[in-house]
């Protein structure tokens, strides 16, 4: 029984890697229109290629626009229509309720965890993994391509 919610936790969180590469590709591809020009703000106004890629506090890019905890809805929107697509798949499995909810809430805190504390944290100048994995200056060197 142990070992079924296990299974549910690190299912929930290889889902959310999944899930959240392809949204970010999304994000990229312009594909929908409004959903690409507010990530790019991220990208291209708040974090831009020449001013660098880190800074002494982190620069939230949902300045003026909807958001819920600094995520903008560029994000949620399709994180909503994945649940709602969740839901409906597992009740069509016959998935438990208390493993839907147990992989719903792993999948959100996951998410959570990497695509706001790592990614957040990594575009600080004091970013501890900068400091202590030796990978210090590789997102803030000059962006400008080397002629080949
Ligand atoms: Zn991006
Ligand atoms: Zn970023």
């Amino acid at each position: 029984m142990a070992l079924k919610f296990v299974f549910t936790v690190v299912g929930a969180c290889v889902f959310t890697e999944i899930v959240g590469y392809f949204i970010h590709i999304l994000l990229h591809s312009n594909k929908i229109e409004f959903l690409s020009k507010n990530h790019m703000i991220h990208h291209l106004k708040v974090y831009q290629p020449k001013r660098g890629m880190r800074s002494a506090d982190y620069l939230v890019s949902t300045y003026g626009r909807a958001q819920v905890d600094g995520v903008g809805l560029e994000w949620l929107g399709p994180i909503a229509l994945i649940l709602a697509a969740f839901f409906g798949a597992a009740y069509a499995f016959g998935m438990p309720l208390v493993l839907q909810a147990v992989f719903v809430v792993a999948a959100l805190l996951w998410g959570r965890f990497i695509f706001g504390v790592m990614h957040d944290a990594m575009h600080l100048e004091s970013f501890w993994m900068a400091k202590n994995l030796g990978v210090a200056g590789r997102y803030s060197i000059d962006p400008t391509p080397t002629p080949s």
